[in-house]
Order: structure tokens, then C-alpha cells, then sequence
């Protein structure tokens, strides 16, 4: 009957709530009882005294142990955020250890990420006000507050994990809370570091303890390549081939390389072996992580490898310490790093890959020991172990840019730099060029005192330069009125993630073929993708990526409000004569802002090809790089040369290159809109 099949209906409804139930109640179980597993849970109780008797206190442990993930938590579950009254902040050097945690522990703790637990990185804020009391964010993120809250009153604790990697913004963090820790008394710091610094930590402040974690860590094997590698690619490649058919396959492999490209190129190369050996071999998983794979990729690493196979994982130095991925017994090291570098003298910064220091390829090497005895394939020689390689990295203070922290510690009102507490002190010829460009860019005055200017540029989430480009396209007399384009642009720009579906090449012939710039080719992808409404499949006729569009779109929309703000827009608004497309009148407004940020980032063409314009003896000479729209044109369509050439970026891999560039049609631009820099060339 209607009844009894009703009930039945009923009844199997209910049963299969309650074993959906019995699986989530399974699954946190099991996320609890492997909480109480990692090592740090046995010293919960010692640490927590530890915590509540020091203000600050350092913290050791073998990576994996559960520092980032737990403690956190056992601050919160002994009460130290007082229900919302307060936040525990933890930083992390790397946005996507930072997301990637926040949405571990908010699993941990049942609850949905961005509640009350969520991450805030540029440009991405998953927190929700009054709810959220554990949050993760860049070191370079809550350098940003201390302009908003100088004495981070709305946080009980800070905890500024993987200080051992001497990021600049960690160490000017460090810096920034020893001066509020007499303050703020009640505020508990938590300082977490690999073995290595551990000591300096301490004695920066005030000699307090350090607490050791004791890890389990199971002995790695170490195997050199007997001559140096010419191609350390080629090696790797070849040496997780020898691993997967010669070794069991109970574990996983993972690889360090240097950065996304490699990572791709290296990944089409194993792909392509393991598709001629078919079924001969086991199956590979191949999983990619780096700073800018996008979000919906990053949870890959963390999946359970399959039955009969293998999993890869393609790591830049994130795996070091950041993450910690379960089930690696092999590690390859080709011993390689990409590190910015600064050339005070120049002011350059140029994107190296430079060999590790002895302390990383050790770090490196213990990732295979976490499960079980490992093995590590160095592919350097011992040779060069020994003796070649520096102890421990430089830390980023001495060898980057410092304008931005100099502005950021200037609009502080931290004006003595000499005094401030650095714990490496950075060379003064790098603090005396940033105050320098800071002046060519108007932030400061000629007494070396922040500007109005200056302050605005400070509110911008980007570097002062792009902040600066912003505003001459808002307001200044010579290129006002183009401030719409170039935010697409700046945004298009900031989207470190490949725009194009394949190769750019390829993907921009179809868009347009008569473009001089990446700058405004940028634009162009950005204003048709607007004018079909953001649609999914305009991105999919013209081979560009979708989501990395939205990204764009996201940081667009944050500029712009924060052009708003400042009332860029509507002194922009007032410059508008008239839009017809991108005619040369635009495109040289475009060209001059650019400009006005980045006076230092132009090339000139001489007889032996681009230079950088150098005051100090002659400049370096650059070559554009093969996927800039201006080699395309000079190489394959016969363009004639341009004169002067602006560029976002100076590489040096197997050659200098520099890449996202713009043609400059006016060398009078250069000494009109910075004279205090190209006034030599006025009367040539
Ligand atoms: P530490 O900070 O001491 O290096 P963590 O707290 O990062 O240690 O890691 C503790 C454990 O949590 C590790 O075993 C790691 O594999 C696990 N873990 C961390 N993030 C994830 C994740 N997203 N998915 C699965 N396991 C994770
Ligand atoms: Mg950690």
C-alpha cells in the first residue's frame, strides 16, 4: 500500500542520513586521532606552560611535526583568543603554505575555511570580521597592518612560522615586534624555525628560550653523482625512471626544481617517456606545486597515491619546510634555488638560479625520511658538497630591493633606519639607493621625509612603482585620463599565472595582429574579455585561461577601490577627453606613466644591441625575450627597431633577458617625465 511504501521510503532516507553521518563522524575521528599522532602532541602540555611563562619563545622541531598546523590550535582550544575578542596570527614566507594550512586546520577544526579559521594573502582575503580567530597569513600581510593597527592590538598571539627562511618582510616583522613587545605585554610570540638560526632568534629577543620538538626522522641514504650534472634536468628525469623500475613502489618520489616553468617543461618530459613505455612500467602520478599554481591544483600534492603507482611530486623550495606531503621515501636534488638579486650599483634585481646552501639540501634530504628509511639523489658530486656550497642562505635583507620597506618603515615613523633592529643589518649603499629612487619617484622629499605621494602609495596592495603608475595616469598633466587602462594593465601585470592556454605565441595570434606591446596586448585581452561580459567562453575561443582572468579581475577591482579611496578616479575622471580606441595619443599616455613608475627599467639600443641605462659604467646588454610581442614583431614581421624599449622584468637564466615590455615612440618622454634621471639626454 501508498502507506507502507511511504514508510519504506522514509525509513531508507533515514538510514542513508545515518550512515553519512557514521562517515563524518568516522572521518573526524580520524583527523583527530592523527592530530594526536604528530610529535608536537606529546610536549602539548610542557609547550603550553612554556608559552604562558615567556612572552616570547622560540620554538624547534623537525619539519612535519606539526608545528604550523597544531599549535595554533592549542592556542586557541586553552582559550588565548577569549571567545572573538582576540586573533592568533600565524605568517608564513608563502601564500600558498598559507592557504593550504588555513584549509588543512579549518578541516581540523570542522569548520568552513574562511569562519573561524581562514587566510588572508594579497589580494585574497578569506577571513569574515568577528568570526574569524585563527588566521594564516603572508609575512608580508601583516607587515601591511602595523600600518593600520601599529600595535597589533586585535591579536593574543603571533606566531611567525619558518622564520629560518629570512624572507625580507619576516625579518623586518621580527624587527617591528620586538619594538612593541614592552608595550603590549599580554601578547605571546611564538617564533617557529628549522634547527638552524634557532640561537640568533633567541638572542634578538632578549636570550629567551628555545623549545626543542623532538622529531622522529628515520636515516636517509645519500648518493652523489659521481661528475658534475651538465644538465640537471636531463638527470632528474632520468633518475626518477631509475627509481620507479628499479625500487619498490611503496613510495613517492619528490623532485626540487626552481620554478613553474622548469616544473612544466620537466613534467612534459617525464610525461612523454612514461607514454612510450606504456604498460612496461607502473603508472606515474605527477603532481606539480609552486607559489603560483593555481588554487584549485594545490590540494593535488596531498592526495593518496593510488593502488600500483607512484606519485611525483614537481616541487620548487616550498616542500622544503613549508609542506610536508606524506609518503616520500626518494628525494632528487638537483641542489638548485631561483633567488632575487639586487645590484645596488645598477639598481637591477635580477631572478637567479644560484646553487643552495648546505643547511637547504640537508632539509631537503630529511623529506625522505619522515615515513620510513629514504634515499636522496643528489645530482651535484660530494666534492662539491664539501666544498663548493655555502653553509646557510643570505637572507633577503641583503640582497633585494629595499624601497618598499624603507617607505613601509618610513610611513611608520621609523625614521632612524640606522637604529632600527635588523637582525642582519642590510648594506647601506642598498638603504642609500632606495632612499634614492624613492625621491625619483616622489615618495620623498630632498630632505628624505615621506611625501603625500608617498602615503598614498603606501595604501596601494602593490609595489610603490605600480602605485606610482597609477597616480600619473590619474593625474598627471602629460597622462592623465588613462587610469581605466592602466589598471587592467598593472593588473595584468600583478597575474603571475600563465594567461595563455598553451603557448603565448600562438595564443595572441589570434587576438590581434597589429599590437607593439605585451603592455597593450595585455590590455586588449583584458578590455574584449570585459566587453563579452567576463564570459567563460570568449576565454575558450581565444585559448586564454579563464580563471587566471578572474584572478585579474579580483586584484583589478582592489586597486580600483583603492583608487576610489585616494580620489585618483574622479581626478582621473576629469582628464577624459575622449576614448577611440587605442589610438597613439593613448597609447603614449599609457607609455609615460609607465614610465614615471619605472624610470630605471629602460633599455636602449646600441650598436652591439638593447642596455640597460647604467649611470655606472655603461649598462648590461639585455635581450627580449622570445615570448615578448616586440621580438615576435622585430624577428618574424621585420619591424624596425625600436629606439627604447621599457620592461617589467630582467631575467638571467642562460642569458639576460627582459620580458613584458613596451616600446618608448618619444625619447623626449623620458626626460619630460623624469627629468631628474634622463636630463642627459635632452641635448643629444
Ligand atoms: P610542521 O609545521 O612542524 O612542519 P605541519 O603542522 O605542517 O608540521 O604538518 C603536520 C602534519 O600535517 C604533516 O604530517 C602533514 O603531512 C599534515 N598535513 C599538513 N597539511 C596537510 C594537508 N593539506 N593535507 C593532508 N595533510 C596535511
Ligand atoms: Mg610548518
Amino acid at each position: 500500500s501508498d502507506a507502507e511504501s511511504e514508510d519504506s521510503a522514509e525509513k531508507e532516507e533515514r538510514n542513508n542520513l545515518l550512515s553519512q553521518l557514521e562517515v563524518e563522524e568516522k572521518r573526524i575521528k580520524t583527523i583527530s586521532e592523527s592530530r594526536k599522532l604528530l610529535p608536537v602532541f606529546a610536549y602539548r602540555d610542557e609547550l603550553m606552560s612554556a608559552i604562558k611563562e615567556n612572552q616570547a619563545l622560540i620554538i624547534v622541531g623537525e619539519t612535519g611535526s606539526g608545528k604550523t598546523t597544531q599549535l595554533p590550535q592549542y592556542l586557541v582550544e586553552d582559550g588565548y583568543t577569549q571567545g572573538t575578542k582576540f586573533q592568533i596570527g600565524v605568517t608564513q614566507p608563502r601564500r600558498v603554505a598559507a592557504m593550504s594550512v588555513a584549509s588543512r586546520v579549518s578541516d581540523e577544526m570542522n569548520v568552513i575555511l574562511g569562519q573561524e579559521v581562514g587566510y588572508s594573502i594579497r589580494f585574497d582575503d578569506k577571513t569574515t570580521a568577528n568570526k574569524t580567530i585563527l588566521k594564516y597569513m603572508t609575512d608580508g600581510m601583516l607587515l601591511r597592518e602595523f600600518l593600520i593597527d601599529p600595535l597589533l592590538s586585535k591579536y593574543a598571539c603571533i606566531m611567525i612560522d619558518e622564520a629560518h627562511e629570512r624572507t625580507l618582510a619576516t625579518d623586518i616583522l621580527l624587527g617591528l615586534l620586538k619594538n612593541i613587545m614592552e608595550k603590549r605585554t599580554e601578547l605571546k610570540l611564538l617564533i617557529s624555525s628549522a634547527t638552524v638560526n634557532a640561537k640568533k632568534f633567541s638572542k634578538f629577543f632578549n636570550d629567551c628560550p628555545i623549545f626543542n620538538v623532538p622529531g622522529r626522522r628515520f636515516p636517509v641514504d645519500i648518493h652523489y653523482t659521481l661528475q658534475p650534472e651538465g644538465n640537471y634536468i636531463n638527470a632528474a628525469v632520468t633518475t626518477v625512471f631509475q627509481i620507479h623500475t628499479t625500487q619498490s613502489l611503496d613510495g613517492d618520489v619528490l623532485l626540487f626544481l626552481t620554478g613553474q616553468e622548469e616544473i612544466e617543461n620537466t613534467r612534459e618530459k617525464i610525461e612523454e617517456i612514461a607514454l612510450k613505455l606504456g604498460n612496461r612500467i607502473p603508472q606515474l602520478l605527477i603532481t606539480p606545486i609552486y607559489a603560483n599554481l593555481p588554487q584549485e591544483q594545490q590540494a593535488d600534492i596531498f592526495q593518496k597515491t593510488p593502488e600500483n603507482c607512484r606519485k611525483i611530486v614537481l616541487a620548487t623550495n616550498i616542500a622544503e619546510t613549508s609542506l610536508t606531503i606524506d609518503g616520500i621515501k626518494y628525494v632528487i636534488d638537483p641542489g638548485f634555488v631561483k633567488e632575487n638579486s639586487y645590484v645596488p650599483s645598477t639598481g637591477m634585481t635580477q631572478l637567479l638560479t644560484v646553487p643552495c646552501s648546505r643547511a637547504s639540501v640537508d632539509q631537503r634530504a630529511g623529506r625522505a625520511g619522515r615515513v620510513g628509511p629514504g634515499k636522496c639523489f643528489r645530482l651535484f658530486t660530494k666534492h662539491s658538497y664539501e666544498n663548493d656550497l655555502e653553509a646557510m642562505p643570505r637572507p633577503e635583507i641583503v640582497r633585494t630591493n629595499l624601497s618598499n620597506t624603507v617607505l613601509l618603515l618610513l610611513s611608520l615613523g621609523i625614521t632612524d633606519l640606522l637604529h632600527f633592529p635588523f637582525l642582519d643589518k642590510p648594506h647601506i649603499s642598498t638603504l642609500t639607493k632606495s632612499l634614492e629612487n624613492l625621491y625619483i619617484l616622489g615618495a620623498l622629499n630632498s630632505k628624505g621625509q615621506i611625501t603625500e605621494l608617498g602615503k598614498m602609495m603606501c595604501e596601494f596592495p602593490c609595489e610603490p612603482e605600480f602605485a606610482k603608475v597609477l597616480h600619473s595616469a590619474a593625474t598627471h598633466p602629460q597622462c592623465n585620463g588613462v587610469l581605466d587602462q592602466c589598471l587592467s594593465i598593472v593588473s595584468m601585470l600583478h597575474e603571475t599565472t600563465s594567461i595563455f592556454v598553451g603557448n603565448k605565441k600562438e595564443a595572441t595570434s589570434h587576438i590581434v595582429s597589429d599590437i607593439d606591446s605585451d603592455h597593450m596586448l595585455y590590455l586588449t585581452i583584458y578590455e574584449e574579455w570585459r566587453a563579452a561580459n567576463y564570459s567563460r567562453t570568449w576565454c575558450q575561443d581565444h585559448r586564454i585561461q579563464f580563471k587566471t582572468l578572474l584572478r585579474v579581475r579580483n586584484i583589478r577591482n582592489q586597486l580600483a577601490r583603492c583608487c576610489d579611496k585616494l580620489g585618483l578616479t574622479k581626478r582621473n575622471q576629469a582628464a577624459i577627453v575622449q576614448q577611440a580606441g587605442h589610438d597613439n595619443v593613448m597609447v603614449g599616455k599609457i607609455t609615460k606613466s609607465l614610465i614615471s613608475g619605472f624610470p630605471l627599467n629602460v633599455v636602449k639600443l646600441t650598436p652591439s644591441g638593447y642596455q640597460t641605462i647604467g649611470k655606472a659604467k655603461g649598462g648590461l646588454l639585455v635581450n627580449l625575450h622570445p615570448s615578448s610581442v616586440i621580438f615576435q614583431n622585430q624577428k618574424e614581421k621585420g619591424k624596425k627597431l625600436d629606439k627604447y624599449i621599457l620592461y617589467q622584468q630582467l631575467m638571467l637564466t642562460s642569458k639576460e633577458f627582459i620580458r613584458d615590455c613596451i616600446p618608448i615612440q618619444n625619447e623626449k618622454w623620458l626626460f619630460e617625465i623624469v627629468p631628474q634621471v634622463f636630463n642627459g639626454i635632452k641635448g643629444k
